[in-house]
């Protein structure tokens, strides 16, 4: 049973990327991670984009303005297709409640509970990451194989 058994997708050109890497330490560059993540849903020919950036907004600025920036944002399709998963990092270690009172920034978390099939928190080395599953078809495109 030692024979190589080369399974790689070693086919050459262009791939889709599977994954949207980025971070966001202030308002600013909550923007311009949104446009990256709108860019790649395009591309990943994603059926539900405002709902998917939305979320993804409220998940980026909520880690700007309340836990001092987005150390690390991911973006990518599920396997299945059938939903997005977005994670983001900050280094604070409290967890995100919803608002009950109407101050404002709870809201963000009543519009990712209305979105999302599923959302969270996990706690990691220096803080938290906040992620969420989005329902939509997504990354349906990939390399033929
Ligand atoms: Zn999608």
């Amino acid at each position: 049973m030692d024979r190589a058994d080369v399974s790689d997708d070693g086919s050459s050109g262009p791939v889709v990327p599977q994954r949207l890497e980025t971070e966001a330490q202030d308002p600013r560059a909550c923007s311009e991670a949104r446009r990256r993540l709108v860019e790649q849903l395009t591309v990943w020919q994603c059926d539900h984009i405002d709902d998917v950036a939305l979320v993804f907004s409220e998940l980026v600025t909520n880690a700007v303005l309340h836990a001092g920036g987005a150390q690390r944002i991911s973006a990518c399709p599920a396997e299945d297709n059938r939903h997005v998963h977005l994670e983001v990092y900050d280094n604070l270690v409290a967890i995100p409640e919803p608002c009950v009172g109407g101050a404002s920034g709870g809201f963000g978390l009543h519009i990712i509970d209305h979105l999302s099939e599923r959302w969270g928190t996990t706690p990691t080395a220096g803080g938290k990451v906040v992620w969420a599953d989005i329902p939509c078809r997504c990354g349906a495109v990939r390399p033929a194989g």
